[in-house]
């Protein structure tokens, strides 16, 4: 099965291979794709598809643009229905609905990597949008330190979509960053979960869920406009990618993902 076969956003395979030289899906992309884009076809009365997942994957699966083009994919069809429903809306997600997407890293480093693939993926032609390149409408960005909070700060109140960051500097904004907004978060995804865990970053990782899981607990219930897209996860969905499946990543597992499927890359 190819990107396009797999229902992926023509303009955005299109971008994958001239800018990353990617056109046949890996084996994870395979497995992982589908699953995270099936809610899609299921989000009708049939109930909620939208399940968590843990892939077993090493660095080279492929396992970045796994969870990376689904979720772009969605928050593109979720910006173009929120611009045909209100064609004079200039930045549909606007700063107040904040951050979408959390992808957690273990350093700084993957951290880049990440946002840079993000930003090739969404740095798309002009299209049916707009004159102007998606990163107007959905905007990436990081939190990983080695930059002064303050900027940090100021970048996180204007509104950072998909944020990629490192466990330390998230919890710290977390819980100081007053105009930090995650209460419509959608996607979690823990990278290289047993390297977060190797460097001691568990008791991290848990205030961090605890904080996000009071913070988004009346997602569910928003309604209005600007969710009325059935693109939306109906609830927060769950990535987590390892490399191996230790007992401290099965426990971290336990407490991050609810009945998760399983997925060898
Ligand atoms: P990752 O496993 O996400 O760390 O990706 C490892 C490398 O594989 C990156 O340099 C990607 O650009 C590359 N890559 C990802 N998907 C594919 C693909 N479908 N075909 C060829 N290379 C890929």
């Amino acid at each position: 099965i190819s990107f396009t076969g797999m229902g992926l956003n023509v303009d955005l395979v299109t971008n994958v291979k001239d800018k990353l030289g990617v056109e046949k899906p890996t084996n994870a992309q395979k497995k992982v794709i589908p699953i995270l884009l099936s809610s899609i076809q299921n989000n009708d009365d049939t109930g909620n598809k939208d399940i968590d997942i843990v892939l077993q994957a090493e660095t080279g699966s492929g396992k970045t643009l796994a969870y990376l083009l689904p979720i772009v994919h969605r928050l593109i069809r979720i910006t173009t229905d929120l611009q045909n429903a209100n064609p004079k809306t200039r930045s549909p997600l606007s700063r107040s609905i904040g951050t979408l997407a959390i992808i957690l890293t273990p350093t700084r480093e993957l951290a880049k990597q990440i946002l840079s693939v993000l930003e090739s993926l969404l740095n798309l032609p002009p299209s049916r949008l707009s004159d102007r390149h998606l990163t107007h409408w959905i905007v990436p960005g990081s939190v990983i330190g080695g930059e002064k909070k303050q900027s940090e700060k100021a970048r996180l109140r204007k509104g950072i979509n998909i944020l990629v960051c490192t466990p330390g500097r998230l919890l710290d904004h977390l819980s100081s960053t007053k105009s930090f907004v995650v209460e419509h978060l959608h996607w979690l995804v823990l990278d290289e979960a047993d390297r977060l865990l190797e460097l001691g970053f568990e008791e991290t990782l848990q205030k961090i869920l605890n904080l996000l899981n009071d913070r988004t607990e009346s997602m569910n219930k928003l309604k209005n406009n600007l969710f009325s897209s059935p693109m939306w996860p109906k609830k927060r969905q769950t990535i987590l990618c390892s490399a191996t499946l230790k007992d401290d990543v099965k426990r971290l597992v336990g407490y991050s993902l609810s009945n998760p499927v399983y997925v060898r890359g």
